[in-house]
């Protein structure tokens, strides 16, 4: 049930990943920006988990990723902090009043975030963003949707989605933030916030119980 207990349970989970995952992320980040991506999301996510864990209040999902919002855009200094947050925002405004999301409410949630970003960031499809995570996760997660997939199904989907949309990132040219100052040279390097959305996405489908 996708409700706001899985909504904490995704959001202190996202806190673990990044923790564990720093390294790996900043790595990622320092073949193509300034090496900080990991340590940037261990802080925010690790401060939203933080507050959860002191404070569980939040009744809806909705509720959850709108406070997790304010604080990704507070505490994480670059980039990423603001297109997080403006997603989680985005997913809160669509998700409002719902106690649990279904099926459509996660592709609603997907959508949200990819307009989120967009708007944000200015980013499309093929810049090499964690955007294409995001995209190729609602494509796939709409197709499950369409076929007739449950809720659970569904969230698999765009978590396979995000996986593939983080590797489709390598071939690619950087046309947004950072990487984009090195042109061509950004070409055989996974976007490190393509990546930390995969693994967000991962957690999500792992918070289903
Ligand atoms: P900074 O680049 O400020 O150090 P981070 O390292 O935390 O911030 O995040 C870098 C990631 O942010 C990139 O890998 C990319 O996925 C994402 N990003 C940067 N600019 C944009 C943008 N305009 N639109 C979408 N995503 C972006
Ligand atoms: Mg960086
Ligand atoms: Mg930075």
């Amino acid at each position: 049930t996708l409700n706001a207990e899985w909504a904490a349970r995704w959001l202190v989970a996202a806190g673990d990943v990044c923790d564990r995952d720093r390294a790996y992320l900043s790595e990622l980040d320092r073949l193509i920006g300034d090496g900080d991506h990991g340590e940037n999301l261990a802080r925010g996510f690790g401060a939203v988990r933080g507050q959860l864990l002191s404070s569980p209040g939040g009744e809806t999902p909705a509720e959850l990723f709108r406070t997790a919002a304010h604080t990704l855009i507070s505490t994480v200094g670059g980039a990423s902090g603001p297109l997080y947050g403006t997603a989680l925002m985005r997913a809160a405004d669509a998700l409002q009043g719902h106690s649990e999301l279904d099926a459509q409410g996660v592709v609603d949630l997907l959508g949200a975030a990819v307009d989120g970003i967009s708007s944000r960031g200015g980013a499309e499809a093929g810049d090499k963003t964690m955007l294409d995570s995001w995209l190729a996760a609602q494509a796939e997660a709409r197709a499950v949707q369409a076929a007739g997939g449950s809720v659970e199904e569904v969230i698999e989907a765009a978590a396979r989605g995000a996986a593939a949309g983080a590797e489709s990132t390598e071939p690619m040219i950087a046309k947004r933030g950072r990487a984009s100052y090195l042109g061509e040279r950004s070409r055989g390097h996974r976007d490190p916030g393509a990546a930390s959305s995969a693994l967000l996405l991962e957690a999500a489908a792992a918070a289903v119980r």
